[in-house]
C-alpha cells in the first residue's frame, strides 16, 4: 500500500505561516454525535431602530450615527487600541516584557440596508466598500504611529458578532500583529531566494493543477489553500503581486468586489444560511518601508462544517497540538465549486 494523500492521514505544511496541519481525509464521514443547533430566523428589515449601526440611530457611546447611504466609518466607541496611549515599555528581566502599543481602530457600516450582507449586495455597492478599504488605509497608514492596517469582517452570530448590520472593522497599530509579522517573514525569505512573491509561484501551481480552484476573474483567484484548516477556508490572492490595495488599477479594485461577492454567494449557498466567517485583507506594513515580497490576500475563516449549524471546533488536540481536518481542501474545494452562481434566496425570490 502507498501513500495516497487524498485517503491517508497526513500533515501538511502552510509556507505563508510556516505552521503544520493535520488531515485527517479517512474521518469524513464518521458520524456526528454532537450539538444540533436551531438555523435563526434569517429575515431581518431593512432598518431596525435597535441596530446602533443603523443610520439616524443612536449608538452605545451616546454618539447618533447620520442618516447616510451606502458606507459609513466611524472611530469604534470601545477601540482596543488607543491613539493617545503614552509610549512605554516593561523590561522586567526577561520572562516579563511588555510594551506599549497604539492603535486606532473603526468601524466600517457597508450599507444603510440592515438587511444585506456582501453577497447580496449589489456590485457598484461593494466596490464602494472596497473603495472605503483604500481610503482608510491610506489615512490610517500614512499616519506617524501606524505601521499596520488590520481590514476585516467578522460575520454572524455564531463567530461572536452580536449585530448582523453589514459591517467590518479596521484595527491599525504601531506594531506589526503576529500573522502578518509570521507572513511576512516567509515571504521576504522566499522573495530573497527566488526573486518572485510566494505566492506569485503558488498561485501559478495552483492554476495548472486546478483542483482547489473555486471562482476566478481577469485580477483575482479565489481557491481553497492546500494548507487550509477551516473546513470550509479559502483565501482571494491578486493575480498581480501588489503589495496593498493602494496599488490596485480602478479595474482591480472593481475585480476585488467582484470576486468578494462570487465567493460569499458559494458560502451561502453551500447550506443554504448566511454563511459566517471571520475574513480580512493582508497587506505589507505602513511604516514607510518598501516590501517587494509582500502579496496581497484576503483570508476567510468560516467554522460551519455541515450543515447550517453543525460548527467545527478548535478544541482538544487543536488547542494543544496542531489543527486537525477531515474533509480535504480539495473536497472542500469541489463541493463549493459544483454549487450553483446565483444566491439561493435570490432564485426563490424570482
Ligand atoms: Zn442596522
Ligand atoms: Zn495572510
Amino acid at each position: 500500500m502507498s501513500f495516497n494523500i487524498e485517503e491517508h492521514p497526513h500533515r501538511r505544511y502552510n509556507p505563508l505561516t510556516g505552521d503544520w496541519i493535520l488531515v485527517s481525509s479517512h474521518r469524513a464521514k464518521r458520524p456526528w454525535q454532537g450539538q444540533v443547533e436551531k438555523p435563526a430566523n434569517q429575515e431581518r428589515p431593512k432598518h431596525d431602530p435597535g441596530c446602533y449601526l443603523c443610520p439616524g440611530n443612536e449608538r452605545a457611546g451616546g454618539h447618533k450615527n447620520p442618516h447616510y447611504k451606502g458606507t459609513y466609518v466611524f472611530t469604534n466607541d470601545f477601540s482596543a487600541l488607543l491613539s493617545d496611549t503614552p509610549s512605554g515599555e516593561l523590561n522586567d528581566g526577561e520572562l516579563f516584557t511588555a510594551k506599549a502599543e497604539r492603535g486606532i481602530c473603526k468601524v466600517i457600516c457597508f450599507s444603510e440596508d440592515h438587511s444585506l450582507t456582501i453577497p447580496e449586495m449589489e456590485l457598484e455597492n461593494i466596490r464602494k466598500v472596497v473603495d472605503l478599504w483604500c481610503e482608510q488605509f491610506q489615512e490610517l497608514g500614512n499616519a506617524p504611529q501606524i505601521n499596520y492596517v488590520q481590514i476585516f469582517e467578522n460575520k454572524g452570530a455564531i463567530m461572536g458578532c452580536s449585530n448582523p448590520h453589514p459591517h467590518g472593522q479596521i484595527w491599525s497599530s504601531e506594531g506589526i500583529p503576529a500573522e502578518p509579522e509570521k507572513e511576512g517573514k516567509t515571504q521576504k525569505a522566499y522573495f530573497e531566494k527566488h526573486g518572485r512573491t510566494l505566492l506569485n509561484d503558488y498561485l501559478e501551481s495552483e492554476l495548472k493543477k486546478e483542483i482547489r480552484l473555486l471562482v476566478q476573474n481577469d485580477s483575482f483567484v479565489a481557491l481553497v489553500p492546500f494548507w487550509a484548516v477551516w473546513p470550509f477556508e479559502a483565501m482571494i490572492v491578486s493575480k498581480r503581486p501588489v503589495q496593498n490595495i493602494l496599488q490596485l488599477k480602478d479595474t482591480e479594485r472593481t475585480h476585488l468586489a467582484d470576486i468578494y461577492k462570487k465567493l460569499t454567494i458559494m458560502y451561502d449557498n453551500l447550506f443554504k444560511t448566511s454563511f459566517a466567517y471571520s475574513a480580512g485583507l493582508h497587506q505589507a506594513p505602513t511604516d514607510g518601508k518598501d516590501y517587494p515580497e509582500w502579496h496581497l490576500h484576503m483570508h476567510f475563516y468560516p467554522p460551519l462544517l455541515r450543515s447550517a449549524t453543525i460548527k467545527k471546533f478548535m478544541v482538544g488536540y487543536e488547542m494543544l497540538a496542531t489543527p486537525q481536518r477531515d474533509i480535504t481542501a480539495e473536497q472542500a474545494a469541489r463541493r463549493l465549486r459544483d454549487l450553483p452562481k446565483t444566491h439561493y434566496r435570490k432564485s426563490i425570490n424570482q
